[in-house]
């Protein structure tokens, strides 16, 4: 049966240096660049098949500089699905991820809300600071999945992103 091309808004959250302006570039045009400016916040628009199914993503990168509350509340109001990324190498990055869903949470209102978990910079297992059962555990409180990836070599990538869309259109669906 027919069914419509999709549209939808992803939210990429996490604390600067993280790695996600370099997750979104690896996604949306397969290329890794060491060094974006850590200020740039700015959204990308790509059309991506998961399971048969076209889908258009919004993707906004966020760089945690908006001058407004109003404008954070603005883009958490209309994600309909969140990355939230924290660095594997950076414990306090882990840690800030619970505000970042606590907020999401009260602006929606929505416990149900899309959300994949990204423990990035996967290859620097030399440098962890996050073991994978605390990652682990986490992702079984808010039942949302968890990936480890890496922006530099690609890993995961595509599946963080993917398992979100997955997440987004089930929750179209019902
Ligand atoms: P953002 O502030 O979250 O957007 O972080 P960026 O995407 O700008 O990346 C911050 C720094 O981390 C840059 O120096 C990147 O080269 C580096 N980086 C990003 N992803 C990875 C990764 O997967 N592995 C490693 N080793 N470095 C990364
Ligand atoms: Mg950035």
């Amino acid at each position: 049966s027919y069914q419509p091309c999709r549209e939808f808004n992803v939210v990429v959250l996490g604390a600067g240096g993280v790695g996600k302006s370099c997750l979104t570039a690896q996604f949306v045009h397969n290329e890794w660049i060491e060094s974006y400016d850590p200020t740039i916040e700015d959204s990308y628009r790509t059309q991506i098949s998961v399971d048969g199914r076209q889908v258009v993503l919004e993707i906004l990168d966020t760089a945690g500089t908006e001058q407004f509350v109003a404008m954070r509340d603005l883009y958490m109001k209309t994600g309909h699905g969140f990355m939230l990324v924290f660095s594997i190498s950076s414990r306090t990055s882990f840690d800030e991820l619970q505000t970042l869903r606590d907020d999401i949470i009260r602006i929606r209102d929505d416990e149900k809300i899309p959300i994949v978990i990204v423990g990035n910079k996967a290859d620097l297992e030399d440098q962890r600071a996050v073991d994978r059962a605390k990652a682990f555990a986490l992702s079984q409180r808010w039942d949302a999945p968890y990936y480890e990836a890496s922006a530099r070599t690609r890993t995961n990538v595509d599946e963080a992103f993917t398992d979100l869309c997955r997440q987004m259109l089930r929750r179209d669906d019902s």
